[in-house]
């Protein structure tokens, strides 16, 4: 199996954020996509590449009706609830959703012979930094249950490389961001707690004043510090780990990040550049969880898949995102 031949690929959660732009990716890569989901986060909107088959992956019988008739190449998995606050308040919904949808997923792919799986890990699972530059090989002692919950599903992975020769690829995201260049498809979550559309929202809705979580962090600034990848440099990333499992059997985890940390106070300017004048915010309480610095060493991924990045540049993630907020599509 390489990138190369016409692939069957299935995408779980394709009408979210992350899922839309693979969704897209691979039909305009020439393979066949087929996208599973619930509809209870993603966007029907969303939903222009490939055939798309409505369903919930805690029910075993409606993960049947994407497997049944179809020869699937590899499985990615973007279905997940991902916001740490509701995580600590919700528990059962996070394990429910993220692990047993997870585990009856993998079910399905025995039941029908599909051995490679690409897993929506998140750099979560680190839990407060000890080092730097993050690499795949820092301690894992997640804080909330929403990094247990992705830390599960990779320990898991790794019991199913061992007894049913599982392929897979585990991905650690850092913070994904920007949209689609031509506008079309971008982040849309409801409520929206990530900090880049935030801040675009504040400019385009002056009643929406952003909010800035924490000003003492041990920081330059105060402030808290990612690392922005953008969703088509971590889409990218996915189709050549497909290529990988190819060569390489077993499980293999990969950070993905741009290795660059930026607080948010310089996100901000950054966006002021973007958009053309200031943004006003107010300073809040630090959220329960943030960690004061996020940043990724990827260079596991850069050289194993032969992934490149092409959106390094913190200020063309921002315009991308820009474009989309501003389209009549968002
Ligand atoms: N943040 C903020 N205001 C917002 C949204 C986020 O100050 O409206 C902060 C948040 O506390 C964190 C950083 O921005 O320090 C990135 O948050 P985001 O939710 O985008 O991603 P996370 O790193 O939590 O996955």
């Amino acid at each position: 199996m390489s990138t190369n031949e016409k692939l069957s690929l299935l995408v779980c959660g394709g009408a979210g954020y992350i899922g839309s732009h693979m969704a897209r990716m691979i039909a305009e890569a020439g393979h066949q996509v087929t996208v599973f989901d619930n509809l209870s986060t993603g966007h029907s909107e969303a939903l222009k590449w490939g055939r798309f088959i409505k369903g919930d992956l805690r029910n075993p019988e409606d993960i049947e009706r994407a497997f049944d008739g179809s020869s699937y190449d590899a499985v990615f998995h973007f279905s997940a609830l991902i916001v740490v606050s509701e995580s600590v308040e919700k528990p059962f919904d996070y394990y429910d959703n993220n692990v047993t949808g997870t585990m009856n997923l993998l079910q399905a792919m025995r039941r029908h012979s599909v051995n490679s799986f690409v897993f929506s890990s998140t750099a979560a699972v680190y839990g407060d930094p000890v080092m730097d530059m993050i690499s795949e090989e820092h301690p894992l002692a997640p804080l909330n249950p929403y990094g247990r919950s992705k830390l599960f599903i990779e320990q898991i992975l790794q019991d199913y490389a061992t007894a049913y020769g599982l392929n897979s690829v585990r991905f650690r995201y850092f913070n994904a961001a920007g949209a689609h260049p031509d506008g079309t498809i971008g982040e849309a979550h409801n409520p929206e707690t990530h900090l880049i559309p935030n801040i675009l929202l504040s400019s385009i809705d002056q009643g929406r004043r952003l909010k800035i979580f924490g000003q003492d962090y041990p920081t330059p600034d105060g402030t808290c510090v990612r690392d922005y990848i953008h969703i088509q440099d971590l889409c990218s990333a996915h189709l050549a780990a497909v290529d990988y499992m190819s060569r390489n059997n077993g499980t293999h985890c990969f950070n993905l990040g741009n290795g660059q940390g930026f607080s948010i106070l310089e996100v901000i300017d950054a966006a002021s550049e973007v958009i053309g004048r200031k943004i006003q915010y107010d300073f809040e309480p630090a959220r329960a969880g943030d960690s004061p610095r996020l940043v990724a060493d990827s260079s596991r991924a850069l050289k194993e898949l032969g992934w490149k990045p092409a959106y390094a540049d913190l200020r063309e993630i921002i315009e991308t995102a820009y474009r989309w907020h501003k389209s009549p599509a968002y």
